[in-house]
């Protein structure tokens, strides 16, 4: 493995010295985010005795306790729900918009369509069989305008909003991720038109990315095997914002009048603690890859968004690459160059809850997790491939230079081995 000529290692040197400068900041950013994380960990004494699951009915989990007020402080909310529980954050995300809206009420998604996989959960193109439309919740969306948003749209699709739902991150799109100041500045216009209006975060991705999260939200939901996990957490996601609505959250996750009392941590609480001590770095080291791989594939002359030099609020690096093909070699070399199943070759499937096949490389200690070094992407135009994670950047480095190698080393007509 990792047998480059010398010509791709310096451009690969080469590309690392440039990216320093961008590097530094990544640092600071880190710094200060742990310091944030530490802060909630000594604010809310966690002991060694919150490490402990409990089983059953979990009552009394104080770790399970502690997690809460713990992320709400990372958060800067009043209130969590951090649960294993939560199988994905497709999961989180509609256990909040079932727990928040009620038959007749409307949402309103003001970034375009939604992630993929919530097309089923809203009802859009008609889809029944438990899903928000199904149950007579109407909605409506706002598309981008050339790049933008389209403000004068969403204020006439807002006047009867019950929930706005904004998403920070792209999703499988080539529209822009928002940084916390513009989903500040949404939420601000929303809330001028009628204050009354609940607004949730798909913040997915964007976690620690920035020096604060956008807690001037409602509602705020991610998934712990993304960023929060710093790729430690086994599975979960987390709900946080204003108490009365994540209480109408966990009553919705377990059963109304039982809320977030019960539900046992099993032997989570440690692992989701300190994957939440170490997401800052996890992200970091992910911020770095994604700036490394931005940069390598520009000199290679693919069109790649955000560009080496943008600004990032999040982790995600999208390569347009052309063909499927060509999606195929990118993620066999992501998964060549991973620690587990190095010796697979993906091929896209059909994923539940997306329309199209996808094709996603994994080859992680937790499975599908997408805070460690990874490559996905549906098997549509323009054939785009959505690189992310990395644990630590010399390893995330290698899965960018193995997928570039394999797609451009001489005499490559490469299929994998
Ligand atoms: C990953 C992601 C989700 C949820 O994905 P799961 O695979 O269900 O965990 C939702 N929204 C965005 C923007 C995402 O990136």
């Amino acid at each position: 493995m990792f047998e480059y000529n010398d010509e791709f290692w310096n451009l690969a040197r080469d590309t690392e010295e440039e990216c320093a400068s961008r590097f530094r900041l990544i640092d600071k950013t880190f710094e200060k985010n742990q310091i944030r994380v530490l802060e909630a960990f000594i604010k809310n004494r966690v002991s060694e005795r919150h490490l402990f699951g409990t089983t059953g009915y979990g009552y009394d989990d104080t770790g399970r306790a502690t997690i809460d007020k713990v992320y709400a402080d990372v958060m800067g909310c009043e209130s969590a729900l951090v649960r294993h529980n939560f199988v994905s954050g497709t999961h989180t995300l509609t256990v909040c918009l079932f727990g928040i809206l009620r038959p007749g009420d409307k949402l309103v998604c003001v970034t375009g369509k939604p992630y993929d996989s919530l097309e089923k959960v809203i009802g859009i193109g008609g889809y029944k069989n438990g899903s928000l439309a199904d149950f007579g919740v109407r909605y409506s969306q706002v598309d981008f305008l050339n790049g933008d948003l389209d403000y004068e749209e969403i204020s006439k699709e807002c006047q009867d909003a019950k929930l706005v739902y904004i998403q920070r991150s792209r999703g499988y799109s080539s529209r822009r991720s928002l940084s916390v100041t513009e989903a500040e500045e949404i939420i601000r216009k929303i809330k001028k038109i009628n204050k009354e209006i609940i607004i949730m975060i798909d913040n997915c991705y964007c976690e620690f990315v920035q020096e604060r999260e956008p807690a001037m939200a409602d509602l705020i939901i991610g998934s712990l095997i993304k960023n929060p996990g710093g790729g430690i957490a086994r599975t979960g996601g987390y709900i946080v914002g204003k108490r009365n609505l994540v209480a109408l959250c966990a009553n919705r996750l377990t059963a109304p009048g039982i809320g977030a009392e019960v539900g046992c941590s099993l032997e989570q609480n440690r692992e989701i603690l300190l994957g939440l001590f170490m997401a800052p770095q996890a992200v970091a080291n992910a911020l770095k890859t994604a700036i490394f791989c931005a940069s390598l594939f520009e000199k290679l002359g693919f069109s790649v968004n955000p560009g080496s030099s943008d600004s990032r609020v999040d982790i995600v690096q999208r390569i347009k690459l052309g063909d499927k093909e060509k999606m195929r070699t990118f993620c066999v070399g992501v998964q060549a160059a991973s620690p587990i199943d190095s010796f697979v070759k993906p091929e896209e499937w059909d994923m539940p809850g997306y329309q199209e096949k996808i094709i996603m490389s994994s080859g992680s200690f937790t499975m599908g997790a997408t805070i460690e070094s990874s490559a996905d992407g549906p098997m549509r135009e323009p054939y785009a491939v959505y690189y992310q994670g990395g644990l630590n950047f010399p390893s995330g480095k290698l899965c960018v230079m193995e997928a570039a190698w394999r797609l451009i080393r001489p005499g490559s007509s490469d299929q994998g081995e």
